[in-house]
């Protein structure tokens, strides 16, 4: 699934690195600091065959356009822009542990749009399912169900 970002000027006088992410519930469009700038995304997910993804001219006028209608900020210049691909199962969450059939295989995909922010959680994981030890006594406090991650649920 492919998503576009841009990245713009913060309006001067911002305090950007105080700023939250803001998004609307569920979802749908967020924007958020980054690196001093402001990055901006419909959260659009379009489904394209694998490739070596570019931006959309339509997917960044129209995120450029968002942000101009939910903010104060006016762009005087094309957005510096960029687009990614996110991986998805059927049921939208994770992929982690072995294969059912084919030994020695692991899986670790389908991480979607939360991909960064997922990553210390399902590395620990996989180093736990992979070397055979018990879930950190954390993520097992938080009520991980591996079922719901297991390859083969399908
Ligand atoms: C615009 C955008 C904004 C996002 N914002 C957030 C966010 O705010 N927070 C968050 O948590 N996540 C966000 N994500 C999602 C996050 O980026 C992904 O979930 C994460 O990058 C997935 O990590 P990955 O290592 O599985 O895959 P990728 O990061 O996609 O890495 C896969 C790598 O494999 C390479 N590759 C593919 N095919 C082959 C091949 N045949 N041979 C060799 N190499 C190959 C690719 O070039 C790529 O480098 C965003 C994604 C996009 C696109």
């Amino acid at each position: 699934m492919r998503r576009t970002a841009i990245v713009v000027d913060a309006p001067s006088g911002l305090a950007v690195e105080a700023l939250p992410l803001v998004e609307y519930v569920g979802e749908g469009p967020y924007l958020k600091p980054e690196a001093g700038a402001i990055m901006a995304s419909l959260g659009e997910e379009t489904p394209v065959p694998p490739q070596d993804i570019q931006p959309e001219e339509m997917d960044i006028a129209l995120t450029a356009d968002w942000l101009e209608t939910h903010t104060h900020i006016t762009l005087k210049r094309a957005p510096r822009a960029w687009a990614g691909l996110r991986s998805f199962v059927a049921d939208g969450a994770p992929v982690v542990g072995f294969d059912p059939t084919a030994e020695n295989f692991f899986w670790l995909i389908g991480q979607g749009g939360y991909g960064i922010m997922m990553a210390p959680t399902l590395a620990r994981l996989t180093a736990a399912l992979v070397t055979g030890t018990p879930l950190p006594p954390d993520l097992a406090a938080a009520g991980i169900d591996l079922a719901a991650l297991r390859p083969g649920r399908f």
